[in-house]
């Protein structure tokens, strides 16, 4: 499976750690939007498309989504949100969507995700950078 077309948005006046978002299509045939670009303290890194989830259901263990009250697999009643799951920025909140299943694949969409990025900042006036105020 290859990249066939790789597309990013630089975030306009980044001053938190997301800089990014990204598209790509695999083979011509799928594409995978909502892919981030955020700055680590090891430098950019990718982070697969996600969803909020509130916790497991007690019955078959499927995840739901935040505030859903009844099981999206089983239809039983889900509990209140756990307590430390309340903060808006746990990561525990989050899934992946979509992601790559081998570390090298992951390495494959990174780098080219990055460059594509950094071919961009480079360029800002190429067609899908906005202004060249983008901080850094
Ligand atoms: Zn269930």
């Amino acid at each position: 499976m290859e990249i066939t077309e790789t597309r990013v948005s630089p975030v306009e006046k980044a001053t938190g750690r997301l800089k990014g978002f990204a598209s790509i299509t695999f083979d011509n045939v799928f594409v995978v939007r909502g892919i981030r670009i955020i700055e680590g303290d090891e430098g950019l890194f990718i982070a697969m498309p996600n969803r909020k989830t509130e916790h497991r259901c007690p019955a078959c263990s499927a995840w739901n989504v935040f505030h859903a009250r009844f099981c999206s697999r089983c239809g039983k009643e889900v509990a209140g949100v756990p307590e430390e799951n309340k903060k808006e920025d746990n990561a525990k909140n989050y899934h992946d969507i979509a992601h790559p299943v081998s570390n090298e694949f992951r390495e494959y969409i990174q780098t080219r995700v990055l460059e594509a990025y950094n071919t961009q900042l480079k360029n800002p006036t190429a067609p899908t950078a906005g202004s060249n105020s983008i901080a850094q």
